[in-house]
């Protein structure tokens, strides 16, 4: 059974054209792009192509781009570097609802000596901007806010965040990957110092990322060695990975027009059609800011990882608003931090579409969806007393 695949904010599926442009690199042309001779040679300048490829999509030079393994590295790379680039700085602004890759490296760093401020957001996901604006000190190395939120969607003003935060000479970073190739990004138009993609929330392949430096900006490598990505990051480059993702950065900025159009439409009719047909049913996050591929749906009084399995059943594939920590299912640090009630948090699930969705599936799971989430609220003790109270 070919799975109903609605989980592109986890992992995308490698493009065919994409898959096409990195076979030769795992056979014919495995030379190393750091050698003298033009076996090697010739895969360097496809890398210098790949480069260029993904410094158009973002508006950006291609000495700006530097690749790294994924979208965690970026993340990370980009936070220490600004740590290390100032020393004498031991303050760091984020947010209450990024990514492990931030959230994590964060408390990591508040747990060593660093001061951390978590900028809190409101019932619809949206930042406090004036926590953000007042906590801005001279102590301040860094200030990382995502532009898109993985779990609802949420998009943030990155770019009014960015100009406020340069005026104060403090070096910004945005966490982009769930936002590329789904809304326009230009950095040449833009406050932003550093900025975090993954190849594999993008039609490449995983084990592939971007951090974009500004020009200017001070960086500390963090990987020493060889002289690999102009001395930023040491070791051999993984060639068929980036030259992939130089293709995906292409075909992205090709199909964005589709992804906010169809693909929108797509998102939009499935959301509208399963509140009208599910009682108890609303959206998390902000429904005017939103990437134009995502929906999360709370369906209250019912456990999401219980709707996962059975929308598994039928092939359906999508993610639940809560982590199994422990034993212990614990609503996410997102829906949590937005104040999600408890009983709606556990039953939400997040539907994340790709230009590879087609209508047919989107009508294959409004049909299936309310005697799923039907059953469960039958068996559900929750559902019973909510309906008394
Ligand atoms: C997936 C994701 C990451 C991590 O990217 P990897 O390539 O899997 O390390 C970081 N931030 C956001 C918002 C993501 O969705």
């Amino acid at each position: 059974m070919k799975p109903i695949y609605m989980d592109n904010n986890a992992t995308t599926r490698v493009a065919p054209e994409v898959v096409e442009a990195m076979l030769p690199y795992f056979s014919d042309l495995y030379g190393n792009p750091s050698s003298m001779h033009a076996f090697g040679g010739n895969v360097g300048a496809t890398l210098k192509a790949a480069r260029e490829q993904v410094a158009t999509l973002l508006g950006a030079m291609p000495e700006e781009i530097l690749f790294t393994s994924c979208g965690t590295e970026s993340d990370s790379t980009a936070i220490h570097a600004a740590i290390r680039a100032n020393p004498d700085k031991r303050h760091i602004i984020t947010t209450r609802v990024e990514h492990p890759a931030v959230k994590s490296l964060c408390e990591h760093l508040a747990d060593n000596g660093y001061r951390v401020t978590f900028v809190p957001v409101d019932r619809l996901g949206r930042l406090d901007l004036d926590f953000l604006y007042k906590h801005l000190s001279d102590d301040t190395a860094i200030v990382s806010v995502m532009w898109a939120n993985n779990e609802t969607g949420t998009i943030f003003p990155v770019e009014e965040i960015a100009r406020k935060v340069r005026e104060r000479g403090i070096v910004f970073h945005s966490d982009a990957v769930q936002a590329v190739g789904k809304i326009p990004i230009n950095m040449a138009d833009s406050s932003i110092d550093m900025l975090s993609i993954s190849g594999h929330k993008l039609h490449a392949p995983k084990g592939v990322g971007v951090l974009y430096i500004r020009k200017g900006t001070k960086f500390a490598p963090f990987l020493m060695g060889g002289h690999q990505e102009f001395g930023r990051r040491a070791g051999t480059e993984n060639t068929a990975s980036i030259i992939g993702m130089g293709r995906a950065a292409q075909l992205a900025m090709e199909c964005m027009q589709d992804e906010n159009t169809r693909v929108r439409a797509l998102r939009d009719k499935l959301e509208t059609e399963l509140l009208k047909r599910v009682p108890k049913s609303m959206i998390n996050g902000d429904p005017e800011n939103r990437l134009p591929n995502t929906t999360s749906i709370a369906f209250e009084y019912i456990e999401g990882e219980a709707i996962l399995l059975l929308m598994d059943q039928y092939g359906i594939c999508a993610s639940s608003g809560s982590a199994c920590t422990s034993g212990s299912l614990e609503p996410s640090h997102v829906l949590r931090a937005m104040g999600v009630p408890f009983t709606a948090a556990h039953g939400s699930i997040r539907y994340s579409l790709s230009i590879y969705n087609t209508e047919e599936e989107i009508d294959f799971i409004i049909e299936k969806m309310p005697p799923i989430i039907e059953r469960l609220r039958q068996m559900s003790p929750f559902w019973k007393e909510g309906m008394i109270a």
